[in-house]
């Protein structure tokens, strides 16, 4: 809690210290005194977590790791940090982040990069490599993430720890600073899979204040992690995501886990989906579009830390120098391309064709899964990327989400898991995915698998 821990890896951008020891204590003292007040503490009471810092939380700077909100303090919690705060899990403090939750490595936060525990040359992913990083150092058991296209599974994937996107609507996005809105989910990044599971069933539930919220019960995600049992399960594996484009040494540590997967009983097939490839191109139309509108509001009139040009200046001259002193590359680069893809002209070319695009990604995971219960791959192409490496190459970075992003486009559960070791002993992530509201069953494929 006093940061020591964190010197060389930079996972947190504040420290919650007092609060943290002040609720740790408050469990403590409620536990030694027994009775009701104690058999009603939630199971995870006192467990420390980490937070993104793209979730709002009372008392504690929420930035987003842009400078446009260096400083800002919230008026009001996410629904998750009440949940959390209601059920007494002490929090440690916000963690670091691509600036608003947009790239892969953690590079992009205007507060310094996080590290990758396992190599402190290399990145632990993102945009979630703050919250990754802290569990993968054992800094912190839990940690909450936000997934938009891969940023809490493939920091899981590069620091050998477990990342579940939930289903669309099944976490509260009150709160989360919005990147793309039909893509965000928040969820848990944990040691194992149980503890994924356990946290995900905390947070999850409907919230009138999430027009997007869903009524579903999550009441069995934890139990489902206690069925070890692989026998007759329908794994599916992906034509489209067969060999090239993994690593040499990804795609054989993946036909190991197979091996494995069939030895214990599982019925492994393989299934096409052949708008897949498609799915990143229609992503990076998709989300820059729907960033730019939702970062239209931080022109330091609405909201954002204000910049007065010299000699003052009109409300233009006003919001263009806040936007233009407040946001990094990265930020600048998407609301510049979802401008234009929305622009009148563009906008059924671009972001049309996108949509549809979406659709028959959608259409395509449904067929399959009308044959499979889930499908899994590796998380990632690579290993951890050095830092640095994709700095100056957007194009690069945006194709390390190849994996990922279908299931955000679908609206569905997905989970990456600890595979192993590959180049350079680096941890490599195992991903599994289900139709929408299945995510009782990937805890329990990943648990099984785990
Ligand atoms: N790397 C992806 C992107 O840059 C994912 C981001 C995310 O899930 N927040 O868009």
């Amino acid at each position: 809690v006093d940061g020591t821990a964190d010197e060389g890896v930079h996972a947190f951008l504040h420290l919650n210290q007092d609060e943290a020891l002040a609720v740790a204590a408050e469990v403590d003292a409620i536990r030694t005194a027994g009775g009701p007040e104690a058999d009603e503490l939630h199971p995870l009471a006192g467990v420390p977590i980490a937070i993104k810092d793209n979730i709002v939380t009372i008392g504690q700077p929420t930035t987003a790791a842009s400078k446009i909100l260096e400083g800002w303090m919230p008026p009001y919690d996410a629904t998750v940090v009440r949940t959390i705060r209601a059920a007494k899990l002490p929090i440690l403090g916000k963690t670091n982040l691509d600036e608003f939750a947009m790239g892969s490595t953690t590079e992009y936060s205007a507060y310094g990069v996080t590290r990758n525990p396992w190599d402190l040359n290399r990145a632990p992913g993102g945009s979630g490599g703050g919250s990754a990083a802290a569990v993968g150092a054992f800094m912190a058991p839990l940690a909450l993430g936000s997934d938009t296209g891969g940023s809490i599974r493939e920091p899981a994937a590069f620091t050998g720890t477990v990342g579940t996107k939930p289903t669309y609507g099944s976490v509260s996005r009150y709160g989360l600073i919005a990147m793309a809105s039909s893509l965000d989910q928040i969820g848990p990044v944990t040691r194992t899979t149980a503890d994924a599971a356990a946290l995900h069933e905390l947070i999850a539930g409907h919230d009138p204040k999430d027009s997007t919220s869903l009524h579903t019960q999550w009441n069995t995600l934890l139990e489902a992690t206690t069925d070890q049992d692989l026998s007759g399960v329908r794994i599916g594996v992906l034509e489209e995501f067969q060999g090239p484009g993994f690593s040499a040494e990804i795609w054989e540590k993946f036909q190991e886990t197979l091996d494995l997967l069939r030895d214990a009983g599982a019925e492994v097939t393989t299934v096409d989906c052949p708008h897949i490839p498609y799915a990143l191109h229609a992503y990076y139309l998709i989300v820059p579009s729907e960033v730019s509108s939702n970062l239209a509001r931080f022109d330091g009139i609405r909201y954002g830390n204000r910049v007065v040009p010299d000699g003052g200046g009109t409300v233009a001259e006003v919001m263009a120098a806040t936007r233009a002193a407040g946001f990094g590359d990265e930020a600048k680069r998407r609301i510049m391309l979802g401008t234009f893809a929305l622009s009148a002209g563009y906008v059924d070319a671009y972001y049309g064709t996108a949509q549809r695009v979406r659709t028959l990604v959608i259409q395509d995971l449904k067929h399959a899964f009308e044959h499979v219960d889930v499908l899994i791959s590796p998380t990632t192409p690579t290993v951890a990327v050095k830092l640095g490496d994709q700095l100056e190459e957007p194009l690069s970075m945006y194709l390390n989400d190849v994996v990922t992003i279908p299931a955000n486009l679908a609206g569905i559960p997905a989970i990456s898991i600890p595979g192993g070791t590959a180049e350079h002993d680096m941890p490599v992530g195992l991903h599994i995915q289900g139709p929408a509201k299945s995510d009782a069953t990937v805890y329990r494929v990943a648990s099984a698998i785990e």
